[in-house]
């Protein structure tokens, strides 16, 4: 008896053209409605039945810094690059007054978190005094006693020693430094704000005042970049031996500057490489970092020394912890439920000062959604233990997902060992693509890369 040959994957959408292409979250944030907010409301003020159970859902913080020096053409997150000290201060006085409603609310229950994470923007923007006003703020409304982490992101032109100090003094256990390039050309090219010679002296001394863990992040696919200057960027990161690293394909999403030129240049494919060639590029990158010892961990990362380096607020969003977010434009989960607040400054600083919560949006995703979710998220690593989600959700996973899973065996991309559904190198590398097969019908868009 012969089978049927497998068959190929659809073909891929060659060119890169505009629109988001990276899954982060499901179901998708267009599902997410203002008219779920009362149902987000409730859900703060019950105690999570998980509460009880000394397995509790685990809390993590987010803080959103909404603010950057100049805007990158590749940005697509609400930054400011215009708003005065006075203005900072009055955004900061905010996330107090936000953080100061949550911490009373029955959700909490008195958990202390196990992971805070400032992100942005660029967190780095902000002065050490009010960092540490901040902080200080912070730490007085919810504990950081518990906190096995702390996440700080970082524009290394931003960092003069004095900072990195204040930054590592406050707390801070994971630095991740937005380096995205070593070439000035491409940085400038693009519209990042530092160059190379920043990176070399931001990095020496963030390893000399000993952070825990160093990340760097690097984009592949820049505006002008080409195979020589990827493989330089690469030996550069390899050379300097941070602890992880992490390699985003560029994606140019609708309201990036690189968009706004291509749409007045009647322009539909970006002026950047194809998703082929930034997969390639990813992939040499993967296997030069292997070539001295690091150990891919998911379609974006490689690390060092995984039985050390640990990444807690990544594996808190990938299991259903809580995420209680704070900030502009910021998206969190708690008790089950998905929110997100305003995306503009003022109504945000506005809903805030009239004591109001900032929420512009939210979602409970029923019982299966969240299945998806956190199967999808956790595919994204490379591999999903089949027993953990029988425990956890009370299905087997290769039932749940029976006809997903053998679309993406015809393709070639499934490897099957024991208690793991694996995902071979190829398809990690276009995993967020082959993500939408775990899609209900009708949160399908059919925008694939
Ligand atoms: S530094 Fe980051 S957040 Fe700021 S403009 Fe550039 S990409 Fe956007």
């Amino acid at each position: 008896m012969s089978s049927a040959p497998p068959q190929a994957a659809p073909p891929l959408r060659h060119e890169t053209t505009a629109g988001n292409y990276f899954v982060a979250n499901y179901p998708p944030f267009a599902f997410w409605k203002p008219e779920f907010i009362p149902q987000f409301e409730a859900a703060l003020n019950r105690v999570p039945p998980t509460l009880n159970n000394p397995t509790s859902t685990p809390l993590g913080l987010y803080t959103h810094i909404p603010f950057c020096r100049k805007r990158c053409h590749f940005c697509y997150f609400k930054v400011y690059t215009d708003k005065d000290s006075s203005e900072v201060r009055g955004y900061l006085d905010a996330l107090l007054k936000e953080l100061t409603v949550y911490a009373g609310k029955p959700v909490i229950g008195g958990r202390k978190p196990k992971f805070v994470y400032f992100g942005g923007g660029t967190p780095s923007y902000l002065s050490p005094d009010q960092l540490k006003f901040l902080t200080d703020g912070m730490k007085r409304l919810l504990s950081w006693d518990e906190v096995e982490e702390v996440t700080f992101e970082a524009e290394p032109g931003t960092l003069t020693d004095h900072k990195l100090q204040a930054i590592r003094d406050l707390g801070v256990t994971r630095l991740s430094l937005g380096i995205e390039h070593f070439d000035d050309h491409i940085l400038e090219i693009n519209g990042r704000a530092h160059r190379s010679k920043e990176i070399a002296r931001a990095y020496a001394f963030a390893r000399d005042i000993g952070f825990p863990q160093i990340n760097i992040d690097l984009i592949a696919g820049m505006v002008e970049e080409t195979e020589d200057k990827w493989r330089e960027t690469v030996a550069k990161a390899v050379a300097l031996q941070p602890d992880s690293v992490t390699i985003y394909q560029m994606e140019v999403p609708y309201n990036t500057g690189i968009y706004q030129q291509m749409k007045a240049g009647g322009k539909l494919v970006a002026p950047v490489a194809d998703w082929e060639t930034k997969r390639a590029w990813v992939d040499y990158a993967y296997r030069e970092f292997e070539k001295v010892g690091y150990t891919v961990t998911s379609g974006t990362t490689v690390v060092r020394d995984p039985a050390k380096v640990k990444f807690i607020y990544r594996e808190g969003l990938f299991t259903g912890a809580d995420i209680l977010s704070i900030g502009v434009a910021s998206f969190g989960h708690l008790s089950g439920v998905h929110y997100q607040n305003h995306h503009e400054f003022q109504p945000y600083v506005d809903a805030v000062n009239a004591g109001k919560l900032p929420v512009y949006r939210a979602l409970i995703p029923s019982a299966d959604e969240r299945y998806i979710r956190e199967f999808m998220l956790q595919l994204k690593l490379g591999s999903v233990s089949t027993e953990k989600f029988k425990a956890k959700f009370g299905s087997d996973p290769r039932e749940h997902f029976a006809k997903p899973l053998a679309t993406l065996k015809e393709w070639g991309f499934l490897t099957n060992g024991g208690d793991q559904i694996g995902i071979t190198r190829e398809g990690l590398l276009q995993i967020d693509r082959l993500l939408h097969e775990f899609f209900k019908p009708e949160h399908k868009t059919g925008r694939y890369a």
